[in-house]
């Protein structure tokens, strides 16, 4: 865990998450997802999101898991959220063995994210672009950038 960390907390305050700030600080960990089960588990647009080691956060509280089955990915996702407010708190892709998508809607200040994924479920009135944001149709291709991305937080591809 490094130095200095940055905290957020759900809705009630039950759950709280604790991430590297500089982690938190760098745009390319930092995505936005228009997937349409990210959208429906949060009742939101788009779920966003911090990607990073799962040993580098450190969550207080016990959030209540669903297994989610029917993704676009075809993979089974975790969504942990809060059992009494229900603010989501994480995601995870077994796809991406020790990775895991914090939600940012927990922290205060948010910081600029550097990647869109699922853009093609974007409605047709939010095609504004954010600048410097790199979008996706769907996931991501698996480039050399993405699995050295992948390779740095320790994830098992
Ligand atoms: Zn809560
Ligand atoms: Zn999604």
């Amino acid at each position: 865990m490094a130095a200095s960390t940055i905290s957020g907390k759900c809705l009630c305050g039950q759950i709280s998450v604790s991430v590297p700030q500089d982690a938190f600080n760098k745009t390319e960990n930092v995505g936005i997802c228009y997937c349409k089960n990210c959208g429906q588990s949060g009742g939101c647009l788009a779920s966003y999101n911090l990607y990073l080691s799962e040993e580098d956060v450190k969550i207080e509280g016990q959030p209540k898991l669903y297994q989610d089955p029917n993704t676009d990915s075809g993979t089974t996702v975790e969504r942990a959220f809060c059992n009494n407010c229900g603010s989501p708190v994480y995601g995870r892709n077994p796809k991406f063995i020790g990775l895991i998508a914090v939600r940012l809607g927990l922290f205060n200040p948010l910081p600029k994210p550097g990647m869109a994924l699922y853009c093609k479920n974007r409605p047709d009135w939010n095609k504004g672009t954010i600048d410097g944001v790199q979008e996706h149709e769907a996931m991501p291709e698996f480039t050399e950038d993405l699995k050295k991305w992948l390779q740095e937080k320790g994830v098992v591809i």
